[in-house]
């Protein structure tokens, strides 16, 4: 659908405010979990158990309700374009087609190629553009998060606040990862990077540089996904950081509250948050829950009871961190919906709609910055003003800004410039950094006829990202050294 015409005034205002019930889907409705039982899906080593890795086990749980056209399309994905194994947790799994009954209207094939979560969860083929299928500018790593190691494993890009990756695997793995340079399984496409050093002298070496650096207030926890670090190891690294005085904001990333949320209903790791909460109000810290849902269909009762009982354990907030994406969610009712679901039926806090990045074979995922900002008009004005999702874009070397914070547009050939009043950890002493702008670029498909043309002429790279790569290279070998 798009962004216009998704704006239909059939109801006096463009988007019709309802209240919606949170509904878990009928998960006996796949051949394969006939006869799960309710105690089954909430116990998480079951979800972990039956997780969907790959094309044999999801036909074992579709038995005939797909055609063969879609197990093929799937194949040649994951051997041509995939930058991300599949990982799917039965919770996630039965968010696609929803409403869909066997025997009912309609072809399963046909809904699940539709289905939203599916769209970004099991990429397929045919999903994915023929002619750009990634932008010339597209790089593993792009958001040089590598580049800004302190540590391994630790970014510092914001004046006052890092990235800690603890560990490179999630419950479940999102098509349009943006560190599928280092998250998850190796694919046919990409070569992961490792970690090279010991997790225990990994997480040593973030202390001790979270030590020497004052001016360091606020960490993600990140990986990754923490919900994928055995909670004793989590607890301990928390109350490891919470020593450190200058940390007053701890935020932890995990995408399993939405993919797993059986994984943070579990009494012990309840206790556990209770426990670390209880240390962090104590001592004046905030504590948060960052998670990442993408559409309206993702948020049922168990997600909603997994961020209650976060809330209730002592966390400050739990907030929503989506990416937008074409075939999911970059449509103004489908934001709306979700950020409402999150907020009336979830106690979850929309906070940010990130643009997804320019990775490899992202093209039919990622939208315009024109698109953006209209998307960001669209949804204004509706929900309370704290609860307004900013749609930010991550520009290589800057960092979020938000999408009408742009300096310069060149509409034709899709290329946005910005700015920014920081130095990331990689210039310290570079003369330009807060004078230059910096580039993002628009998917070429949804470019003009002429801004089309040169990119087929110019679709190389060019001299500035060459440089880019040069400052890329060398930082990588400094955080190397720093890191030994
Ligand atoms: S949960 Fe986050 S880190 Fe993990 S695959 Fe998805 S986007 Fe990547």
């Amino acid at each position: 659908m798009s962004i216009e015409t998704a704006i239909g005034l059939t109801t006096g205002q463009p988007y019709p405010y309802e209240r919606v019930e949170l509904v878990e889907p009928d998960w006996t409705r796949f051949p394969g979990w006939a006869s799960v039982t309710a105690d089954d899906w909430a116990s998480v080593q079951w979800q972990r158990a039956h997780c969907i890795k790959n094309l044999k086990q999801l036909r074992e749980l579709m038995g005939d309700l797909l055609d063969e056209r879609f197990y093929a399309d799937l194949e040649r994905d994951q051997a041509e374009r995939a930058t991300m194994s599949m990982l799917v947790p039965p919770q996630m799994m039965n968010t696609m087609v929803p409403t869909f009954s066997p025997g009912g209207a309609g072809s399963m094939t046909e809904a699940f190629y539709a289905d939203p979560v599916r769209h970004y969860m099991i990429p397929v083929f045919s999903d994915r553009r023929t002619d750009w299928s990634s932008h010339p500018h597209a790089t593993r790593d792009s958001l040089h998060e590598h580049d800004m190691w302190v540590a391994e494993g630790l970014t510092h890009r914001y004046p006052t606040k890092v990235l800690a990756e603890l560990l490179p695997t999630c419950p479940q793995y999102c098509g349009h990862c943006t560190r599928m340079d280092l998250v998850g399984n190796s694919t046919p496409v990409i070569e992961k990077l490792k970690f090279t050093a010991k997790p225990v002298d990994r997480l040593d070496s973030m202390f001790e540089y979270l030590r020497r650096t004052p001016q360091v207030r606020d960490v993600v926890v990140s990986g990754g996904d923490v919900a994928n670090m055995p909670w004793p190891r989590l607890e301990d690294f928390l109350t490891r950081l919470l020593e450190i005085d200058n940390i007053r904001d701890i935020r932890l990333a995990t995408k399993a509250l939405i993919g797993l949320p059986q994984h943070w209903l579990q009494p012990d790791v309840v206790e556990g948050v209770r426990r670390v909460a209880t240390l962090a109000n104590a001592r004046g810290v905030s504590l948060a829950m960052h998670t990442h849902a993408n559409h309206a269909n993702s948020i049922t009762p168990i997600v909603a009871e997994a961020a209650g009982a976060m809330l209730d354990a002592g966390l400050r907030d739990v907030r929503n961190q989506g990416v937008l994406l074409n075939g999911v969610n970059a449509d103004p009712h489908a934001l709306l919906d979700l950020c409402f679901r999150l907020l009336d039926g979830a106690r979850i806090m929309p906070y940010y709609f990130y643009m997804c990045d320019m990775i490899p074979f992202s093209e039919h995922w990622r939208v315009s910055v024109a698109d953006a900002q209209k998307l960001q008009h669209h949804i204004m004005g509706y929900l309370p003003g704290f609860a307004t999702p900013r749609i930010v874009c991550d520009v290589p070397f800057v960092g979020k800004r938000w999408v009408h914070q742009l300096a310069d547009y060149d509409t034709e050939r899709g290329i946005s410039y910005w700015t920014k009043n920081y130095r990331t950890s990689i210039e310290a002493t570079s003369d330009d950094a807060l004078s230059r702008t910096y580039e993002y670029y628009d998917p070429i498909h949804t470019l003009p006829e002429a801004g089309q043309q040169w990119w087929a002429e110019h679709g190389n790279l060019d001299e500035s990202a060459l440089k880019a790569a040069e400052v890329a290279e060398a930082s990588r070998r400094t955080a190397a050294l720093q890191a030994w």
